[in-house]
C-alpha cells in the first residue's frame, strides 16, 4: 500500500530530484554545522554512494542561514533581533536579508519544471532532548503522513544515534512561521519539510546504559549517515535501480543491493553488513 502509494507520486522520468538543507538559522546551534559539514563531505567525497548520489539528486546547501547572528556570537537571533526561523510567512529583504534570498530560491526551484524540489531539511541543535530525531508536519491525508515517515524511519537504520521515537509530527501554532512549516504549505503533497534535531550533549544507543556525549565526529557522522540514506531512500522509489555503472565497485553498494535481493524493500541492515563494512574501513 504504502509503496504503491510512493510510486504512484514519483515519475522518475520527469523531472531532476532536489534536495535542499539549510542549517544554523538559530546561530548558538553549532551542532548543526558539524552535521551539515558532515552531509558536504560526504557528498563531495569519492564514496561511491556519494557518487551514485550526485549522478542522480541535485543537493543545495546553505550551511549559514544566520552569519550575522553566528558572527556576533548569538544564540536565537539576527544582528537585528529577529528570530530566522518565525518569519518565513514574510521576511523583509532588509530586516531578514538571508532569509528572503533562502526563501526566494526556493520559490524559483520549486516553479522549475527542470526540477522537483523534494526535501527541505532545517538542521538544528536542541538544548534538552536527547540523540538525533527530526520535526515533520501533520497532514490530513494518512498515506502522506506514511511517506513522511519513511527517511526518518530509514535514517534509524543508518544511524545509531538517530531516534524515530524522538521524531514527532505537529502543528503547533508557535512554530508556524519556521521553515519547515512554510515549505510544508508552500510546497506539494510530493514533498517533504523536516527539521532535523540533534542534542546538545549527548545520545543512547540500543546498546547503551549510559547517554553517550556527542563529539565534533559523531555529530559529522551523522550528517554523514543522513547524506547516504538518500541512497536508501531513492532506491526505495526507484529513482536508483540496482543495475549501477560497472566502474563502481564498493562492499557498501553491494552489501545494500544484496539487502534489496533478500528483503525487497531495503530496509534493515544486519550485524553481518555493518561487520563487512567496518571489515572494509567503511565509516559511518
Ligand atoms: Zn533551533
Amino acid at each position: 500500500m504504502l509503496k504503491k502509494g510512493l510510486q504512484d507520486h514519483l515519475n522518475p522520468e520527469r523531472e531532476k530530484k532536489l534536495v535542499f538543507l539549510s542549517a544554523r538559522v538559530h546561530p548558538g546551534e553549532s551542532p548543526a554545522s558539524f552535521i551539515c559539514q558532515g552531509v558536504i563531505d560526504f557528498l563531495v567525497s569519492q564514496h561511491p554512494v556519494a557518487q551514485i548520489l550526485r549522478d542522480h539528486v541535485i543537493f543545495k546547501i546553505v550551511p549559514m542561514l544566520n552569519p550575522d547572528g553566528v558572527y556576533l556570537g548569538n544564540y536565537r537571533c539576527s544582528l537585528m533581533g529577529f528570530d530566522l526561523n518565525r518569519h518565513w510567512q514574510d521576511p523583509s529583504p532588509w530586516a531578514h536579508p538571508t532569509l528572503h534570498a533562502v526563501k526566494q530560491l526556493i520559490v524559483q526551484m520549486n516553479q522549475d519544471p527542470r526540477v522537483s524540489l523534494e526535501f527541505y531539511i532545517d538542521v538544528h541543535a536542541h538544548s534538552t532532548m536527547l540523540n538525533g530525531f527530526m520535526y515533520g508536519n501533520v497532514f490530513e491525508d494518512e498515506e502522506r503522513v506514511q511517506r513522511q515517515a519513511v527517511f526518518p524511519r530509514l535514517l534509524c537504520q543508518n544511524a545509531p544515534d538517530f531516534s524515530f521515537s524522538n521524531t514527532s509530527f505537529n502543528q503547533d501554532v508557535v512554530k508556524a512561521g519556521t521553515g519547515r512549516r512554510f515549505l510544508g504549505g508552500l510546497l506539494d503533497d510530493t514533498s517533504y519539510c523536516y527539521t532535523l534535531e540533534v542534542s546538545f550533549y549527548s545520545y543512547m544507543t540500543a546498546g547503551s546504559t549510559a547517554p553517550v556525549p556527542y563529539t565534533e565526529e559523531t555529530y559529522t557522522k551523522l550528517g554523514r549517515n543522513v547524506a547516504r540514506t538518500f541512497l536508501d531512500y531513492y532506491k526505495l522509489n526507484n529513482l536508483i535501480k540496482d543495475n549501477r555503472p560497472i566502474h563502481i565497485e564498493s562492499s557498501e553498494v553491494m552489501s545494500q543491493t544484496s539487502n534489496v535481493n533478500r528483503k525487497g524493500n531495503g530496509f534493515g541492515r544486519d550485524a553481518a553488513d555493518r561487520e563487512k563494512e567496518k571489515s572494509m574501513g567503511i565509516r559511518h
